[in-house]
């Protein structure tokens, strides 16, 4: 017996708290890039999980890892070892670098991220320096950092110590530099403030920054990590390497999980009795996170998500000449941004009309992040969509 999308729109109604702003629609099940409503009704999504779901729904290797290991155990304190999470932490440090630590989300490992900053450099030390319209996640430290004022309307005071510099600004950043500053925070490219790239040796420049001043350079891939810029990491995209990184979102394939990884040399700051996490590094998160690096190899989809990257750089490309209302495309591997001389959230809502699930952020950028195991004939369908839709809109604002 199961509820119609309606009937559970009356318990949230009811019962859940209003923070968010959701569709009518309930969804029920998965598979590949389709989801599936309460009403049977099917979806493309190339917004899966936002994000999250980097290898689309329901993926084997990890259904079958989790269902394996529900059975066993399901909760180990990490008083003890298990081997779950020793594995994990391997896959990932051995494709980028360093010793890992485990927690939940994306915004839990920014404030490990934050603690380990501050932690390593010396006492004095407690600035971190962080850009405009970037993207940290929710908690106090995590929404302080993220330097976007309409998150901070009316929670404040804020958390002492942080300064921003707007993005792809060497200068600025210099300017913001004094003896108390610990560290940089970014991310390699800003996702949910637009799918924003950096500029020709941005990145390079805030390391030689950190390194000229003692500080530690942070990386937030939460969303670029995983296999999502068509390499594991995006620093590897970038060729920049950070001194600590952030991950979630993808990393377990939509399980919750978030982890930090940190350089030898400054894991150990993060001291016993320092930091930590009950739920952080569970078995159940640490297999699924092992059997999504396993389909990542064993489907060669770093080199799929290559090859998407171009297909879709191409596409709207193209339409960019054909429909006067995309202003630019910004393409790094399988993040996506069309941004339009107009607002960008009416697409969402045409694009569902017409069976098709993508995101608008930033208020006029269309935002993708397909699974990277997306199908070519789900490209075609997705893009002949996005043509349309955009196409409808460009009519409505009668430009020509
Ligand atoms: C989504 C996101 C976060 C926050 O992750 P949560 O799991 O929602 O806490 C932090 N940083 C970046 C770059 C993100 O995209």
């Amino acid at each position: 017996m199961s509820r119609s999308s309606q009937e559970t729109i009356s318990l949230f109604d009811q019962y859940v708290i209003p923070n968010y702003g959701r569709y009518p629609i309930s969804l029920v099940r998965g598979e590949g890039s389709h989801v599936f409503d309460a009403e049977g009704n099917e979806y493309l999504d190339l917004f899966p999980g936002w994000g999250c779901n980097i290898l689309g729904y329901s993926p084997e290797r990890v259904i079958q890892a989790v269902q394996e290991q529900v059975a066993k155990l399901i909760h180990v304190p990490n008083t003890w070892y298990m081997e779950p999470q020793g594995e994990f932490a391997e896959a990932i440090c051995t494709r980028g670098f360093g010793k890992a630590f485990f927690c939940n989300s994306g915004a839990e490992a920014v404030e490990g991220a934050i603690k380990l900053a501050r932690l390593h450099t010396p006492k004095d030390r407690y600035k971190i320096i962080t850009f405009e319209n970037g993207f940290h996640g929710r908690t106090y430290g995590a929404v302080t950092a993220t330097a976007q004022p309409k998150y901070h309307d009316g929670i404040g005071p804020m958390m002492a110590g942080f300064t921003y510099a707007p993005h792809n600004d060497l200068e600025a950043v210099r300017q913001l530099v004094d003896k108390e500053t610990a560290a940089i925070l970014i991310e390699p490219v800003q996702g949910e403030g637009g799918v924003n790239t950096p500029a020709d040796g941005f990145l390079q420049g805030l390391r030689e920054i950190c390194d000229e001043n003692e500080m530690v350079l942070v990386f937030d891939e939460v969303q670029t990590g995983m296999g999502r810029t068509g390499e594991w990491f995006a620093y590897q995209t970038f060729g920049v390497q950070p001194d600590i990184m952030t991950m979630a979102k993808g990393i377990a394939a939509g399980v919750a999980c978030g982890a930090i990884i940190a350089k030898d040399e400054v894991a150990p700051s993060l001291r016993p009795g320092m930091h930590a996490s009950t739920f952080g590094g569970n078995p159940i998160a640490m297999v699924a996170g092992k059997a999504t690096v396993e389909t990542i190899e064993a489907e060669n989809l770093l080199e799929n998500c290559q090859k998407l990257s171009a297909r879709f750089e191409e596409f709207f490309t193209n339409l960019k000449n054909e429909i006067p209302i995309i202003e630019e495309v910004r393409v790094c591997g399988a993040m996506i941004g069309v941004d339009l001389n107009i607002t960008a959230t009416p697409a969402v809502k045409k694009a569902m009309d017409r069976g098709l699930l993508l995101n608008a952020t930033h208020d006029t950028v269309i935002r993708l992040l397909p699974a990277l195991n997306v199908t070519d004939a789900d490209i075609s369908q997705g893009c002949d969509i996005i043509a349309d839709v955009l196409k409808e809109m460009a009519d409505e604002v009668g430009a020509d």
